[in-house]
């Protein structure tokens, strides 16, 4: 396997494999030296269909060679077809297009502020959220993230938000107060460890929100496009949220973010609010409409339901043969975590390095799954196999 020395002329704020990756087709990558490996990770939840996925690249070509970008001064009508896509998968009604996630959330939490201060007319700015979620890293995403690695050094944080247990509906009732304006949070925790929430606890999330005003902003910005098994991770729960951010799957790698929100909270957004240079370009909008065409397309929910039989025998499997390290697997569709006894980077490391299969953690004892959609059953089998002798050599 190769090792790569760190360019020095990069940051060091990740700590990064020794490889260099140059390649991509289907499931498989490879790296600068000609090694070849199963990315079992989708590039963190993005390439969902796939490394250079035919269909949603064809569209990237005619775009490039047609308009690339033109501000949001003007109409850029991919953003149009783009949202009423997203309108009529989610049942909401309005989208605002940005570049990442965290920009989503940014957009998310004024959007939020604004609907309590200039639509409700209230003074109300105070956002809950939980422990062990992670929202971004702009200073307002990583304030409302609820892990305290990622504020370290980053003082003084904005105001305005306060973090409570996970799964706890009591906690949330007596953080509300008159000055809460929305509840954020992740259907399944994704960088906290792989922690799905409870169907009661939501569907009380929604009535404690309707019965004091409050709005159910839900982060599906791992969760969303599919990842879960439906378009989105709220319709699993039966109730329906005012506004969500998306991200991360919604342009198969070309970098995208969404909010997505019922009309009357996105009137908050009144012209020149809010913006973005970038946002929803003519590129990243075709790619986004690509993506979910060739998921509707290709019936892809089903195929997310397969794959995920699949990992789920094999980790019964798994489970069995490790009962002492194995602890429990967690998650929904192909957003899974294998939480272990012990640390899981050494069965991460040897996957990758002695098995060719990247693998990712979710905290320091979960290994998680994220395969693409279009994984086959040979590919299951490998990823399996691989983590199975990591955790016999560990
Ligand atoms: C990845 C992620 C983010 C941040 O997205 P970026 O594009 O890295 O800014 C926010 N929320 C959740 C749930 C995520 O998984």
């Amino acid at each position: 396997m190769s090792t790569v020395a760190a360019p020095f002329h990069l940051m060091n704020n990740y700590a990064r494999w020794p490889i260099s990756l140059v390649k991509g087709q289907g499931n498989q990558v490879w790296d600068d030296q000609g090694n070849q490996y199963l990315d079992f990770t989708s590039g963190i939840a993005v390439t969902s269909l796939g490394h250079v996925p035919p269909k949603v690249t064809a569209k990237l070509h005619e775009q490039l060679d047609t308009l690339w970008h033109c501000s949001n001064l003007v109409h850029v009508p991919q953003q149009g077809i783009l949202a009423e896509k997203l309108s009529r998968l989610s049942g909401l009604d309005q989208a605002f297009f940005c570049n990442s996630g965290a920009e989503a959330n940014e957009g998310l939490i004024k959007l939020a502020r604004r609907y309590a201060q200039k639509v409700k007319g209230t003074e109300r700015f105070e956002i809950i959220t939980f422990e062990q979620s992670f929202h971004g890293r702009t200073l307002a995403t990583l304030t409302a993230t609820g892990q305290d690695k990622v504020k370290d050094g980053f003082a003084p944080l904005p105001q305005g938000f306060v973090t409570v247990p996970y799964n706890d509906l009591e906690a949330v009732k007596s953080a509300v107060t008159d000055k809460t304006c929305a509840i954020m949070l992740e259907l399944i925790q994704g960088e906290g460890g792989v922690h799905p929430a409870g169907d009661a606890f939501v569907k009380g999330l929604r009535e404690l929100c309707d019965a004091h005003g409050l709005l159910l902003l839900v982060d599906e910005i791992q969760t969303g496009i599919g990842r879960t098994g439906t378009w989105f991770a709220f319709q699993q729960y039966g109730v329906k949220p005012d506004a969500i951010s998306l991200a991360k799957g919604l342009g198969s790698g070309f970098p995208i973010g969404a909010v997505v929100a019922t009309k009357e909270v996105a009137e908050a957004f009144a012209p020149g609010t809010h913006g973005t240079t970038f946002g929803g370009n003519p590129l990243a909008a075709t790619a986004g409409i690509a993506t979910l065409d060739t998921m509707e397309q290709e019936a892809i929910l089903d195929k997310v339901a397969k794959v995920h039989e699949l990992l789920i025998q094999e980790l019964t499997q798994l489970k069995a043969a490790h009962p002492d390290k194995v602890v429990t697997v967690r998650g929904k569709g192909l957003l899974l975590g294998v939480e272990l006894s012990i640390t899981a980077a050494a069965a991460v490391n040897y996957a990758r390095e002695k098995k060719g299969v990247i693998l990712l953690m979710a905290g320091p004892n979960v290994v998680r799954l994220l395969p693409s959609f279009i994984t086959t059953e040979a590919e299951v089998k490998q990823a399996i196999a691989a983590l199975d002798e990591g955790l016999s050599q560990a």
